[in-house]
Order: structure tokens, then sequence, then C-alpha cells
């Protein structure tokens, strides 16, 4: 294999710092580029010292003149209590972040990869989800300011590739979880395991009757370095694991799991949460060969023992 020069925007947070893992671990340079809004130095502590790794503190809604081979374009708040929390900042850095990385994509003829998201999709009315629904997104809601960024950014990305030629990956991240996922993320898998492993009340939003499908980390990183390294698969891609659960039943899990005493409480359902989400993995089963092999149960022991231990630090 060749060894690339890659960059990683986001790469302290919670998907990246696996990515900088994976691509050092493969014998590559590995630039980590992070302004630390919600990832942190402890994810990536353990390749700090790695001689072919190196740590850039920059915001991406600025311009970035570095020397690379291959861009993974992470940098974005994924958490809604995150994006919600400066909505005008989250979309500035879906596009104007898109707009840097095409620009420096273009100068230096990098291949470039969009951690695009299943949220494009909006709350959808085609079950399950394939590529060329085009979804059923709020422009004016309170999750707008991330699902419009992500959308203008897979727009960018394809007048930047027929524009000039770019060289694009476009990949629809649906929802992931597992190990470094912060504890006060806000996300639902880290959040109810949070609480159950701390007795607290575990917080279902509306009746828990809405649905998501949940990837495990590793498999989802996997489905990643093969859409980058495919010869002809510009995407977009949808890349997640197509078990659906309702958010009643993975609090139900992951009580069962934990063996915790806590109890179901109910709070009001944000609004434009979507009812039901699962990707179609067709097209990445036939052009990467790639497909999940984590159960939701085998995935939650893991990330569960993570934060048993990150817990008691
Ligand atoms: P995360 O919040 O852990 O990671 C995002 C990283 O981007 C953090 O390290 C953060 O500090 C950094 N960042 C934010 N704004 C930045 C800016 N302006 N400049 C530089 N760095 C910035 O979230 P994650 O789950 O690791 O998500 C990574 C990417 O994958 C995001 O683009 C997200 O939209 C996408 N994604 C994730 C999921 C998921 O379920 N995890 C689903 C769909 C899409
Ligand atoms: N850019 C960057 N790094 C580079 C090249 C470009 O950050 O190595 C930025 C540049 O500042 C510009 C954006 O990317 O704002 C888009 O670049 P492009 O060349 O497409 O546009 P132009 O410079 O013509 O506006
Ligand atoms: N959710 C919940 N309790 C929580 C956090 C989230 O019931 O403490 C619900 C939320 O309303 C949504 C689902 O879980 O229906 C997934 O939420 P998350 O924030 O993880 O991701 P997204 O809505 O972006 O898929």
């Amino acid at each position: 294999m060749q060894r690339r020069r890659i960059l990683i925007t986001g790469g302290a947070g919670f998907l990246g710092s696996h990515l900088c893992e994976r691509l050092i671990s493969e014998g590559h340079d590995v630039i980590c580029l992070d302004n630390f809004f919600t990832g942190v130095k402890d994810n990536i502590r353990h390749l700090l010292d790695h001689n072919r790794f190196e740590l850039v503190r920059h915001d991406v809604t600025f311009p970035v003149y570095l020397e690379v081979d291959r861009i993974y374009n992470l940098a974005c708040p994924a958490s809604p209590v995150h994006y919600q929390y400066n909505a005008v900042k989250t979309i500035k850095t879906s596009v104007m972040g898109a707009i840097n990385i095409l620009g420096l994509a273009k100068r230096v003829r990098a291949r470039v990869l969009q951690a695009s998201t299943s949220e494009v999709y909006g709350d959808p009315s085609v079950h399950p989800q394939r590529e060329d629904y085009w979804g059923n997104v709020n422009p004016v809601g309170i999750r707008s300011c991330y699902d419009e960024g992500k959308r203008v950014a897979e727009t960018l990305f394809f007048d930047y590739h027929r524009m000039n030629g770019v060289d694009i990956r476009v990949m629809r991240i649906f929802n992931t979880y597992g190990p470094r996922m912060r504890p006060d993320d806000g996300r639902v898998v880290s959040n109810f395991i949070v609480q159950a492993l701390r007795g607290e009340d575990i917080t279902l939003f509306g009746d828990g009757s809405q649905t998501r499908s949940f990837c495990y980390v590793d498999d989802l990183i996997e489905g990643m370095v093969r859409l980058m390294r495919c010869e002809d698969c510009i995407g977009p891609v949808n890349i997640g694991n197509p078990g659906e659960f309702t958010i009643r039943e993975l609090a139900e899990k992951v009580i069962e799991i934990t063996g915790s005493t806590s109890k179901l409480v109910y709070r009001p359902l944000p609004s434009d949460d979507p009812r039901q989400r699962q990707p179609d993995i067709t097209l990445a089963r036939e052009m990467l060969g790639w497909e999940p092999g984590v159960k939701l149960e085998e995935g939650l022991v893991k990330t569960i023992e993570y934060f048993r231990e990150f817990i008691k630090q």
C-alpha cells in the first residue's frame, strides 16, 4: 500500500480519533486538525509522540495551507446539543469549512472525503433511505443549521468536482456510537449508558417509539477507509447499520446489559426529531463490498465497558 500524507479535520473528535489511529497503524502520515470545540486532546493523546502524527489547532472556517494527498473532512459538531449551541457557527463550519477544504484539495490535487450525514434525508418519507431519495428537511427549524449546512456542503463537493475536477468522496453516515463519545455528548447512546451506570433516570424524548439504526464505530471507520480507496466511487454512499430499533428498545437493552436500577422517564420530543431512520446499504455492499459486522448488543457491551472505566477516572 502506498504511504500517504493524510489530513483529518475534526481528528480529535469521536470518529476522527478512531480514523487517526487506523491510518497511523497502516503506516501513513497523519495531520490531525481540530479547534477542540467538541474534540479533546485525550482522544489522541496516545498518538502525540508518534513520529508520523501531527496535531494542528485550527478552525476550518479559516483558510488552511498544507501539502497533503488525502483529506477526510470531519470537522463539525455532530450532537444536536452541540450543534444547536451556536447554530450560526455550525453552518459556517459546514459551509465555509467545505469551501476552504475543497480549495485546498483543488490546489494540491488531493482526494477529499466529506463526512455527510443521514440528516440530509431529514424526517424521511421514504423508508429505508436510499441515496437517490432527496429528503424531507425543514429549512428553518432548530436542526436546520446542521442538516442544511451538510446539504450545502454536499452541493459544494459536487460543484467543485464538476467545475474543477476535484476528486471527491461523499459519505452519508448514519448514527454511529462507541468508545470516545463524551459522557456529556448529548447523543442518545452515550446519554443512556452514562445515566444507567450512574443509576440516574433514563430520559426518553417523546414516547420513545421513534427509531434509529446504530452502527458501531469500527464498522463505520472500515466503510470510510474503503470509500476513500475506491477508485470510481464518488458517492453519495450510505454507511450505517440497517438494524433498526426504537429508542425505548435501546434504553431497555442498556438497562439489561448494565444491570442498572435506572427508571425510564419521558421528556418532551424536540422539534423536527426524525420519526424513523434506516439506511439502505445496497450501494455500499455492491461498490465497496462493505457491510457492518457488529450487532447492537455486542457494540453496546464494548461501549459500556469504556464508559465504566471512563466514569471511574
Ligand atoms: P465530534 O463532535 O466528536 O467530532 C467533531 C470534531 O470536529 C471535534 O473534534 C470538534 O472539535 C471538531 N470541530 C468542530 N468544529 C470545528 C471547526 N470549526 N474547525 C475545526 N474543527 C472543528 O463528532 P463525530 O461523531 O466524531 O462526528 C464527526 C463527523 O461525522 C461530523 O462531521 C459529523 O457531522 C459526521 N457524522 C457523525 C455521525 C455520528 O453518528 N457520529 C453521524 C453523521 C455524521
Ligand atoms: N483555500 C485554502 N487553502 C488552500 C487553497 C484555498 O484554505 O490551499 C481557501 C481559499 O482561501 C478560498 C477557498 O479555499 O477561500 C476556496 O478556494 P478556491 O481556489 O476554490 O477559491 P478562490 O480562492 O478562487 O476564491
Ligand atoms: N434521545 C432521547 N433521549 C436522550 C437523547 C436523545 O430519547 O437523552 C432521542 C432523540 O430525541 C432522537 C434519538 O434519541 O429521537 C437520537 O438522538 P441523537 O441526539 O442521538 O441523534 P439524532 O436525533 O441526530 O439522530
